[in-house]
């Protein structure tokens, strides 16, 4: 399957941004209060047994302490199940809260606006650090090989974010791989004005459906801990910002490509695709 993907419609409005997030955190906020709840009541049952087992202790009869012995039997099988119960509801509480964090940390990556300064950078080293930055991520699996053009003069664009784009494209297509790799991370001169970027893996690819997705906010296909959905949509505002274009390329089995094409010159910072900038 390939596919090759116009993003100009991809990138949500505020309304269904907020719509989205909205329905994200309303999941493992359900988790959360549902253990919390089942917690309580656990404990108020907890309480019962602590109270039975203070008034054995003040038992005087053999023939109580036998009445006793019986009903703890039975009682002992409730606190297993009562045990259990606490601890499913443990994890999830923990489910809910790791998830809700990382909806929050996803967030204020996606609203961080503190860089709006056009800088000239090096292009390639923008590259570098990125691919630098993730060597601890991918040393074990991917091999990152780089074409890197040296004749790039230095461009004008957001450097942090055009790393933190970098970053999160480097990231996904190590984890597109499954056992062992390749990353290719090329640079080159599109034309006078732009510069392209490519990021390359043989990792497991994607289906023509899941590319129509992946640059929704939310959209993921890890699991809780591993991914938020929001890398690429991130990554699709910053290209935006430049006033760029990002496309890819996926094939089932075989990997997938990203390609990112901006302006050696940003001028003005493209803020019409970001509401909170707009
Ligand atoms: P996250 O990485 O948190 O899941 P992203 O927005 O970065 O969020 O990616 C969305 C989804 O797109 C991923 O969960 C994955 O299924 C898919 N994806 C992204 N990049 C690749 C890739 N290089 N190869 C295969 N699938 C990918």
């Amino acid at each position: 399957t390939q596919a090759l993907l116009l993003q100009s419609e991809k990138m949500s409005s505020l309304g269904q941004l907020t719509a989205g997030i909205a329905h994200e955190i309303n999941n493992p906020v359900n988790f959360v209060a549902n253990g919390v709840n089942t917690l309580k009541d656990n404990f108020k049952q907890l309480n019962v047994f602590i109270e039975n087992y203070k008034r054995i202790c003040e038992l005087e009869s053999l023939e109580e302490i036998k009445k006793y012995y019986k009903i703890q039997r039975e009682d002992d099988h409730h606190f297993n199940d009562l045990q259990t119960s606490t601890n499913e509801s443990l994890d999830d509480v923990e489910y809910g809260t790791t998830r809700i964090t990382e909806i929050v940390n996803g967030l204020r990556v996606f609203a961080r606006h503190d860089e709006v300064e056009i800088k000239e950078a090096d292009l390639n080293e923008v590259v570098e650090n990125a691919i630098v930055i993730l060597k601890p991520k991918y040393k074990k699996k991917a091999k990152v090989l780089k074409d890197l053009d040296a004749n790039i003069k230095p461009i004008k664009c957001l450097p942090g974010q055009l790393n933190q784009a970098l970053v999160n494209l480097i990231a996904n297509a190590c984890d597109a791989i499954d056992f062992k790799g390749t990353i290719n991370v090329k640079t080159e001169e599109q034309d006078d004005d732009h510069v392209k970027i490519s990021i390359r893996d043989n990792g497991k690819g994607m289906s023509e459906d899941m590319v129509k997705k992946i640059f929704d906010p939310f959209f993921t296909t890890k699991e809780v801990g591993k991914g938020t959905g929001l890398g690429l949509a991130i990554t699709y505002g910053i290209i935006e910002k430049h006033n760029g274009t990002i496309t890819v390329e996926s094939e089932e089995g075989k990997g997938t490509e990203f390609v990112i094409t901006i302006p050696k010159k940003l001028r003005k910072v493209n803020k019409s695709m970001d509401p909170a900038l707009a």
